[in-house]
């Protein structure tokens, strides 16, 4: 027997499922097609795959390093320490083995938060490697790993220019399985000039935006939300990760707007410093 669970709730039991280029046809009693290649799901679940938010693919090849570090412990050792030595390959083989595991958990769709565009050729890395693992994924171009400093709280940089050539030559087609969209570094990270340059940058370049705000005690003092909404650049093309310490002031702001919010729970719970 398999069980078909759904969001409107169990389907017929035991159940057969008539798949077609990964979409679900019908689901019945005894389905037949001639030309099916037949699995045999006994003792299994069969459920939609699932959609993660929020993940730097590029530390999948890091596996197991840190569980319990603080905020600060990962940045200096992860962001600030090891980025600046990944060379292309290296972004390969973590995007890569980030794909596999997803796939591996049920995670068939993936939004890659890619803080490491260290050179072009970093980042068409890892574009290559969401094409080679099959997994469907938003390619989420952010800063550089190289000088991690310089490129966040209160940054005088602005976001990486080669993002128009992967936007024009790489990754120009919205419904393809893999898509582009500008991790950027918001209020929170940089001057207020330089937000409002990216994401007039990324909305020149039609690319939704995802911004890391409300990170800690620093993240409650600049309420990056709060000034999106002033200056008039809050708006639906947003998604925000973690809002930890964001005000409910701000998230009313953002709901109003119909910005979306990404939320790591555990990671949010669990990591002194960031929640
Ligand atoms: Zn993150």
């Amino acid at each position: 027997m398999i069980h078909v669970r759904t969001r409107t709730g169990r389907g017929p039991d035991p159940p057969s499922l008539l798949l077609d280029d990964g979409r679900i046809l019908e689901i019945g009693r005894d389905l037949s097609d001639d030309r099916a290649r037949v699995i045999n799901g006994t003792g299994n679940v069969v459920l939609p795959g699932f959609i993660d938010t929020h993940r730097h693919n590029w530390q999948g090849a890091l596996r197991n390093l840190g569980p319990a570090w603080t905020y600060q412990e990962y940045r200096s050792q992860v962001q600030i320490g090891l980025g600046q030595y990944f060379d292309p390959r290296d972004v390969h083989v973590g995007n890569l083995a980030a794909d596999l595991m997803s796939l591996d958990s049920g995670v068939t769709t993936v939004r890659d938060e890619s803080h490491i565009s260290n050179s072009p050729e970093h980042s068409d890395a890892a574009i290559a490697a969401h094409w080679e693992s099959g997994i469907r994924a938003v390619f989420d171009h952010g800063w550089l790993s190289t000088e991690a400093e310089q490129w966040q709280f209160g940054s005088d940089r602005t976001h990486p220019d080669d993002i128009r050539g992967i936007r024009n030559e790489v990754l120009s087609d919205d419904s393809a399985r893999v898509t582009l969209n500008a991790m950027l570094r918001g209020p929170e990270l940089t001057t207020l000039q330089v937000s409002e340059h990216d994401i007039r940058l990324a909305r020149e370049l039609g690319l939704r935006i995802s911004m890391h705000v409300g990170l800690g005690e620093w993240g409650a003092e600049q309420q990056a939300v709060r000034h999106l909404e002033e200056t008039g650049l809050l708006a639906s093309d947003m998604t925000f990760i973690h809002l930890c310490t964001s005000t409910d002031e701000e998230l009313r702001m953002l709901a109003a707007r119909g910005a979306t919010a990404s939320v790591a729970g555990a990671l949010e719970v669990f990591t002194p410093g960031l929640g």
